[in-house]
């Protein structure tokens, strides 16, 4: 048996899916004439109550779009020292739209709305860069799949408002978040000015990402991705995975939950294991007290056939996923309890 739990972008299109994207309608998508491409997008605009969506080939490329759209060159970002902008977008905010980011000594991903108003710098105050925007992200990934409360997100909505920031959802897994805390993306969408999802994490899909916003702020957006080299033409036949996802791929992600939650009690009674994160939603991050041990432990699972993530210094991660049966994970939690180092 091969068990892949290094990532949620694993995962293959499923048969469903497959016929979904065979049989979409398709147009040139730069024409705006793709009209399944159209229907995704208006739908998502639809359930988070924004009047703009546009559909990106990556969540990278999506957020990139957001950070320019709110931000001119020289202008500060804050966020998270874990954000998946900061560390996993290739310096893409340099990059891309030439601003810096200042970073916040979060709790697993996650900030407070007190640490926001000390970051900011008084906008009058000229030797330093000029905030401009409050990056999120929900579920955090370095955070090990973390949930923010979302009345923290409301105080600091509250903060952006009084100093003229832009607030930006990295919601890259904002669907296990919503499953995992019973939220809704109606919710999500009157807190913040611009928010992307992906398709292609959880959900399952082979490719596809939505930047959603307000309609100021999304009218550059089309502009912005073409720039970046994301104007496509029969996108349609991806479109058609992203809508069939949203009707068959949301609920289910509570078993993916359940599964890795299973895997963190398993975990957290193993000697050699120092920590595991507090497991929210379908990421186990967890700690070897021997840091040195990393590759062993690593060796151990992948000669049962089975592959995880290292992230450096003894830390690991494991992802569950839609292409993690019930029969991966029955084998895979008797391999972790037999675990020997
Ligand atoms: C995966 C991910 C993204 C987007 O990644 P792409 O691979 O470019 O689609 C953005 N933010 C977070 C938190 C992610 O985990």
């Amino acid at each position: 048996m091969k068990i892949d739990l290094r990532s949620d972008t694993v995962t293959k299109p499923t048969k469903g899916m497959l016929d979904a994207m065979l049989t979409a309608q398709v147009g040139d998508d730069v024409y705006k004439e793709d009209e399944t491409v159209n229907a995704l997008e208006e739908r998502l605009a639809k359930l988070f109550g924004k009047p703009k969506a546009l559909f990106f080939p990556t969540g990278t490329m999506a957020n990139q779009t957001a950070i320019k759209l709110h931000t001119n060159p020289g202008d500060q970002v804050i966020c998270d020292k874990d954000a998946h902008i900061y560390h996993y977008e290739g310096g893409g905010v340099s990059f891309n739209s030439g601003v810096s980011c200042k970073l916040l000594e979060g709790n697993h991903g996650m900030f407070t709305a007190e640490q926001v108003i000390d970051a900011i710098n008084p906008p009058d105050f000229y030797h330093s860069p000029l905030t401009k925007l409050v990056e999120v992200e929900n579920t955090a990934n370095r955070g090990g799949g973390s949930c923010w409360d979302f009345e923290e997100l409301k105080k600091i909505r509250t903060v952006c408002n009084t100093n003229q920031l832009g607030f930006h959802l990295d919601g890259a897994r904002l669907w296990n978040a919503l499953v995992a805390k019973n939220e809704t993306t109606q919710d999500y969408g009157q807190v913040f000015d611009t928010i992307s999802v992906c398709l292609s994490k959880g959900l399952g899909c082979p490719i596809g990402s939505v930047l959603i916003g307000d309609e100021n702020l999304m009218q550059n957006a089309i502009r912005i991705r073409k720039i970046l080299g994301g104007g496509m033409r029969q996108v349609g036949y991806l479109a058609a995975a992203g809508l069939y996802a949203l009707d068959n791929h949301v609920e289910r992600l509570a078993d993916d939950h359940q599964k890795a939650k299973e895997m963190g009690v398993v975990l957290q009674s193993l000697p050699f294991i120092k920590k595991v994160v507090p497991v929210e939603t379908n990421i186990v991050i967890f700690e070897l007290a021997e840091r040195e041990k990393e590759a062993k432990f690593l060796n151990y699972f992948s000669e049962k056939g089975i592959r995880l993530s290292g992230m450096g210094s003894g830390k690991l991660r494991l992802v569950t996923h839609l292409d993690y049966t019930d029969s991966m994970h029955d084998y895979f939690m008797t391999v972790l309890r037999g675990v020997k180092l």
